[in-house]
């Protein structure tokens, strides 16, 4: 039924788009964000309002609740803004919580990339909201606190100010002028092993990266491809990567999602992102037909009961009392300036890009 929700949600952001204006709102809108789940600002008292308010995690034992596109957290941990290896992104968005599942992969992936393949280290996008649940822009999933975007831009050698995570622009890894095609000036070999040393983890799930680029990886990689199947082609993740993990052991409320096929996935499923179908515009409604009603904001009450009590839980004391492995980095987020955000730049956009319609359900 999640999907059924992405679906909806594709159809509607990409109607009225050209393919400039496309590559325009991708750019200007999604923070190394997933295609999908755009919405207007949402109505009070919709999940996406009220979980999008919330600042802080719930206290307690931390519990994925849910599905990874409908559900929420308790007990979530913040990603410290710094690490010897890694800076997230994007602050003002208070998108740093995840399941210390997540977060202990991000930190030893992070460690790993830069001890074994040299990658400087990585910029984190969003993860999820302090308490999970649906966002109002960026993603349909990131729910659950198992979910997390990396940036296929290396991190810089210098600590980033406050300012230039919010406005760093994306780097895509599309030729500009060509139809779902990496471009070799910007991809890089070290790119495909950071992909694949993510994968190589048991606990990570699926990897989600444009179709262009696993299929570069579908015809370049010479290594072990026993996980190159984990890679799943999907609309968007041009910039960034997505690691989604497994349910962790003993979490009893969360959902897991079917395992990915046997094989590398450089099959007829990856194929099918190459024909027209994917990209076609929606068909325009019959000359009489009443408008397609908009769908239904989700409520709270949409998603699973425990929901209910986790937007209403007790909060932890602060931000830093609830950052991984201890308070070093966490004032970031509290030493923000109260400035508006700057608005994404969105980087150089392919001017020929596909128009997104609708998406197979095998996410
Ligand atoms: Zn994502």
């Amino acid at each position: 039924m999640a999907f059924g929700l992405v679906r909806v949600f594709k159809a509607q952001t990409f109607k009225t788009l050209g393919k400039l204006t496309l590559a325009g709102a991708m750019g200007a809108s999604l923070v190394a964000g997933d295609v999908g789940a755009q919405q207007k600002t949402p109505s009070p008292g919709s999940a996406k309002a009220i979980f999008g308010a919330v600042k802080l995690p719930t206290q307690g034992p931390a519990q994925p609740i849910g599905f990874y596109a409908k559900g929420c957290m308790t007990g979530a941990e913040a990603l410290p803004a710094d690490g010897p290896t890694w800076q997230a992104m994007r602050l003002s968005r208070n998108r740093r919580w995840g399941n210390p599942a997540m977060i202990a992969l991000l930190e030893k992936f992070s460690q790993d990339a830069h001890d074994r393949i040299g990658w400087p280290g990585i910029l984190v996008g969003d993860i999820a909201q302090p308490r999970g649940g649906p966002m109002f822009n960026g993603h349909a999933s990131h729910q659950i606190g198992l979910d997390a975007d990396v940036w296929l831009t290396p991190m810089p050698s210098h600590r980033m100010s406050y300012e230039e995570r919010e406005s760093l622009p994306f780097t895509t890894m599309l030729q500009k002028d060509k139809f779902l095609t990496v471009d070799p000036k910007v991809w890089s070999q070290q790119r495909a092993q950071l992909l694949m040393l993510a994968a190589s983890y048991p606990q990570v799930e699926r990897i989600f990266v444009n179709p262009a680029i696993k299929k570069k990886m579908c015809d370049t990689w010479t290594g072990d491809r026993t996980n190159l199947g984990k890679l799943r082609p999907e609309y968007g993740h041009d910039s960034h990567f997505h690691i989604r993990l497994k349910c962790p052991p003993g979490a009893k409320g969360c959902t897991p999602q079917a395992p990915v096929a046997a094989g590398d996935g450089c099959d007829k499923s990856l194929a099918w992102w190459f024909t027209k179908e994917p990209w076609a515009a929606p068909k325009p409604p019959k000359p009489g037909a009443p408008p397609p009603k908009p769908p239904r904001e989700v409520m709270v009450s949409d998603l699973p009961k425990a929901c209910s009590a986790v937007v209403d839980a007790p909060s932890v004391a602060s931000a830093e009392a609830a950052t991984y492995g201890g308070t070093s980095a966490a004032s970031a987020l509290t030493a923000a300036p109260a400035a508006a955000p700057v608005a994404d730049t969105g980087g150089a956009l392919p001017s020929v890009g596909p128009v997104p319609n609708d998406k197979p359900a095998v996410q």
